[in-house]
């Protein structure tokens, strides 16, 4: 691990600043962090530490919930309002990681966290994630663990996170407070920047740029579920993920948004699977017809091929498990 320069932030709207250089960090639960620092992934010259400003609530705010940035998973799941209304990122959280790293990771952490491509691990591989330019060891090599949307011919990596997938269903906005300290929110699609020709900027992030938190509008249905297939029964990152948020009226689908996980380069929603639902009777040949319009501009390589034929079949099981 190389050197660098650690400040502890007492105050919110200073953290901004003290955040800024391109070379700095903020740190909270530091549990992505600090393991890319040992292997020099990643190598900040100062990290700004987070974890003892007051972001660590959960607030009602505009009709649904505001999430503190550094709201640890584990306080997240256990959250009655979150239970209650939000069933489907609990289940997501509950789904993501160990318990020890649950009780450490926090909310803006899970957003940010790195891909689990080993190649973007590995310094002795390319990777034009880690370094811009130097090409990409996964192309060709081992790809059970990577995308098959949104994916660019310089990049194939996943998005790891359960959390985001669904918060993604739940039309979350991500709150950040820029250096001049004003504060924007955005929701999930403009946060997110697909790989391109610059896979190395994953958000919209820049410098001195701070997540103070998330929020939760009111859920749109009252029908959540999340389901994630993995290669083992726990601690495991998904090979295919789905959340659904469905609102059923007379038999109908009313409203219906469906995100996913181990698909996508970013966490994956797709507007034309959400209206091609909406207002239809729930049908085998309704969830077919989602799951085709899902994944007609899929990209797969030998390792990835498998994720077509899985994903028909959670997308099918979710969806029905939901209008049912
Ligand atoms: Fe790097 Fe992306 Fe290629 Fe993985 S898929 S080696 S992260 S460029």
């Amino acid at each position: 691990m190389r050197e660098f320069d650690y400040v502890r932030a007492t105050d919110t709207a200073r953290a901004s600043v003290e955040g800024q250089g391109a070379e700095t960090r903020f740190i909270a639960g530091g549990t992505n962090l600090l393991d890319l620092m040992k292997l020099e992934v990643m190598a900040p010259s100062k990290l700004v530490d987070i974890s003892r400003l007051p972001l660590d609530r959960i607030e009602e705010a505009d009709g649904g919930l505001r999430i503190g940035a550094t709201v640890t998973n584990s306080d997240l799941a256990a959250d009655p309002r979150i239970r209650a209304s939000y069933p489907v990122l609990s289940r997501a959280l509950l789904a993501g990681a160990s318990g020890q790293l649950r009780n450490k990771a926090t909310t803006g952490g899970n957003l940010l966290q790195r891909t689990r491509c080993p190649y973007f691990y590995d310094t002795d591989t390319p990777c034009n994630k880690r370094s811009p330019g130097e090409g990409c060891a996964a192309m060709g090599g081992e790809t059970r663990n990577h995308a098959v949307l949104g994916t660019s011919e310089t990049c194939i990596a996943l998005h790891p996170s359960d959390m985001a997938v669904a918060m993604r269903a739940l039309d979350a906005k991500v709150e950040v407070q820029g250096a001049g300290g004003e504060t924007n929110s955005f929701a999930m699609e403009e946060f997110y920047l697909l790989p391109s020709d610059t896979p190395h900027i994953e958000t919209i992030l820049e410098s001195g740029d701070l997540i103070t938190g998330v929020h939760l509008p009111a859920p749109r249905g009252d029908r959540q579920v999340y389901r994630k297939v993995r290669d083992r029964a726990s601690y495991a990152f998904a090979l295919v993920s789905t959340a659904a948020v469905v609102k059923m009226e007379d038999g109908r689908i009313a409203d219906a948004a469906v995100a996913f996980g181990g698909l996508g380069t970013m966490p994956w929603r797709d507007p034309e699977v959400d209206a091609a639902l909406t207002g239809e009777a729930p049908s085998r040949a309704l969830f077919d017809k989602a799951a085709d319009l899902l994944l007609r501009e899929a990209e797969v390589t030998d390792g990835t091929a498998f994720k077509l034929p899985l994903a028909r079949r959670v997308l099918r099981a979710v969806l029905e498990e939901a209008t049912a």
